[in-house]
């Protein structure tokens, strides 16, 4: 199994556009939501288990928390600061207008955590792939899989498991016709300003909205 942060960032690159078109399938896989989560949640144990969180520490260094209010009031309180000085020195707005840490996470210090017992939330959470709902969430998993030696094990097993599952109704799915001529998709708009990302959600979106099928 890989483990070293760069070479998955590599093999995520490679396999990107592999990575979003196993999220389209996902979305028609003849498995419920609950039965994906299982699948996901037993992998998800396998590969934690032999990966070392403390020796990779990769996405303190690549990603940085959303925060909650309850996050940096507790934070501000553990460092001695008022909640104005912590979030004018340390806290920013994303393009959501949801708080964040300033890149680079400033509690990450000599490759680990200052605060660990009372990092935010995100954080503890972070990979999310013990959470319910994980078909609904795929976009960041996809995303994930640059950074996380977990997220990124984790969907490649998922593949070798259940990419093969209904795999004929798979093979007639338009969408995947259309996601091999893109250059038909230029009408959607200036593609060239787009990433893949921002491509197959396109796709993904007008396909099952029924808004790409022309017989739907
Ligand atoms: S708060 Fe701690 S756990 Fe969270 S990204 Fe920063 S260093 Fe990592
Ligand atoms: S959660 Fe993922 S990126 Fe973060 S330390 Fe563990 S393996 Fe590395």
């Amino acid at each position: 199994m890989e483990t070293d942060p760069a070479k998955i960032k590599k093999l995520a690159k490679e396999k990107e556009y592999e990575n979003m078109e196993f999220r389209l399938f996902l979305k028609q896989i003849d498995m419920s939501p609950e039965e994906v989560d299982k699948v996901v949640h037993r992998i998800y144990r396998e590969v934690s288990s032999q990966i070392d969180c403390a020796a990779c520490r990769n996405c303190c260094k690549e990603l940085v928390p959303a925060l909650h209010k309850e996050d940096i009031e507790r934070l501000s309180k553990v460092m001695g600061m008022s909640v104005d000085q912590f979030t004018e020195q340390y806290v920013e707005q994303d393009e959501f207008g949801d708080h964040t840490f300033k890149k680079p996470c400033p509690l990450f210090k000599d490759n680990t955590c200052m605060y660990p017992d009372d990092r935010p939330e995100a954080c503890k959470s972070y990979p999310y792939l013990d959470k319910e709902g994980f078909v609904f969430r795929t976009i960041g998993v996809v995303q994930n899989c640059f950074v996380c030696p977990i997220v990124y094990n984790t969907y490649e097993r998922l593949k070798g498991e259940l990419w093969h599952y209904n795999f004929d109704d798979y093979d007639d799915l338009e969408c995947f016709d259309e996601l091999d001529e893109p250059d038909e998709l230029e009408d959607l708009g200036e593609l060239e300003e787009l990433d893949i990302f921002d491509i197959l959600e396109i796709l993904n979106d007008l396909y099952f909205s029924g808004g790409y099928n022309e017989n739907a």
